[in-house]
């Protein structure tokens, strides 16, 4: 870790987080990760002390604070041992605020993200699909002008706090074909013929709930749309840049941990009259899995710098998370190894951070799209 980039504040910031993170999120994870969500009151807990406002507007309740706050904030949270609680929080304060916070009209501010800096609405990003995924521009959910009002009719699937949401920040078709002909509006889950679906049984980060939505002839007025018409695409694209930082910095966070749980257990367990780090294999596959830890944080943190400096930072976000997201597997599999059976079992917590760890590959573009992205960034097309 390059301990320069985080000043004296951010410390003092990580410090009382973790405190709250010991006191207020650890001793439930048993709890969260069975019911298949986190409660209401953990969101307005941590909006009460400013941790879900963080980059927000200080005119809208927000810090005005940079992305090394987030980074600390995203640290901190995966380090209670549930990946999901990270995530749930993320995807609210990040991916579904935000580009109201960038885009949105003094209007939505006040009403929509205000309250998600303090946690009393919390916020759904949709964007995919059942029939469109990594290709964002398929998407069909039709948003059709009545008047003042958009009726909204299509369904979404893999959302992240879709049970538990009050709005959702929601790609919606309301032009032609193509990226061209797409919008973000802000649909608030009470609204009539928005229907929550049935919450996904995942094989990880269970303590985030995701779910199907259907919208069917669904009301939202026009003045909920977040930035002109049509630009949808492009702000979804901006979007991604911020959540793949997101996701590279768990997956770095989840493998620190994991090592240490290993290095830690290396020590303790005896086989054949010896601990199991005095195996020289064992030295050594923990030796390369800290070079892909290091060599993940890196290439995240860079991408962190140019992001925070407000650069161009398409290819190193990708970059980041295509390598951060691949290495946890793996790192992930070593770390549990050393654990032999215990490391198949729900006690440990290895096993829990293993099954969160295989899911990163996916969101916020899958490798495969990190890839393309990556070659054209670089120039490999031809
Ligand atoms: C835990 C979890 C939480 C999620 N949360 C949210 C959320 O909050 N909001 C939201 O909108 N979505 C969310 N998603 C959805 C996620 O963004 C999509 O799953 C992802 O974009 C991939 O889309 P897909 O599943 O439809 O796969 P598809 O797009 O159908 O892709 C299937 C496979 O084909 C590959 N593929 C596709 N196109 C190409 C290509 N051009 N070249 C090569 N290979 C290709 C993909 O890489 C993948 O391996 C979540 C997903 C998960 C697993």
């Amino acid at each position: 870790m390059y301990p320069s980039v985080f000043s004296e504040e951010h410390e003092i910031f990580r410090r009382t987080l973790r405190e709250f993170v010991e006191k207020e999120i650890k001793p439930h994870i048993p709890e969260w990760e069975a019911q298949g969500a986190i409660p209401r009151e953990l969101f307005e807990k941590l909006g009460s002390l400013g941790y879900l406002g963080i980059r927000f507007s200080p005119r809208y309740g927000g810090s005005g604070l940079d992305f090394w706050y987030t980074t600390v904030l995203i640290e901190e949270l995966v380090r209670s041992s549930s990946v999901g609680v990270a995530v749930s929080i993320l995807a609210h304060a990040e991916f579904a605020s935000k580009a109201i916070d960038n885009a949105g009209t003094e209007e939505l501010k006040e009403e929509f993200l205000r309250p998600a800096a303090t946690g009393e609405k919390i916020g759904a990003l949709g964007i995919t699909e059942p029939d469109a995924g990594s290709d964002v521009a398929a998407i069909r959910t039709r948003a059709t002008r009545d008047g003042g009002d958009f009726v909204v009719n299509g369904a979404k699937t893999f959302i992240t706090n879709g049970t538990i949401a009050d709005f959702m920040t929601t790609a919606v078709r309301t032009g032609g074909h193509g990226r061209g002909g797409i919008s973000l509006l802000v649909i608030p889950t009470d609204a009539p013929g928005f229907i929550k679906g049935k919450r996904l049984h995942k094989l990880g980060v269970h303590a985030s709930d995701t779910a199907e939505l259907t919208l069917e002839d669904c009301r939202v007025p026009a003045r909920y749309l977040i930035g002109q018409e049509n630009d949808g695409f492009r702000l979804i694209m901006e979007g991604f840049v911020g959540e793949r930082l997101v996701l590279a910095l768990i997956c770095c966070t989840q493998m620190r941990l994991m090592w240490e749980e290993a290095r830690r257990y290396g020590h303790e367990r005896k086989a054949f009259g010896r601990h199991l780090l005095g195996f020289q294999v064992w030295q050594h596959r923990l030796a390369d899995a800290l070079a892909a830890i290091e060599a993940s944080e890196a290439l995240t943190y860079r991408a962190v710098h140019l992001y925070v400096q407000g650069k161009d930072c398409i290819a190193e976000s990708a970059l980041a998370k295509l390598f951060a997201s691949e290495a946890v597997r793996n790192v992930a599999h070593d770390c549990a190894q050393i654990f032999g059976g215990n490391g198949y079992m729900e006690e440990y917590t290895i096993a829990r951070l293993r099954r969160d760890s295989l899911g990163f590959t996916v969101g916020a573009g899958t490798s495969e799209i990190l890839r393309g992205i990556i070659a054209k960034e670089r120039g490999l097309l031809v």
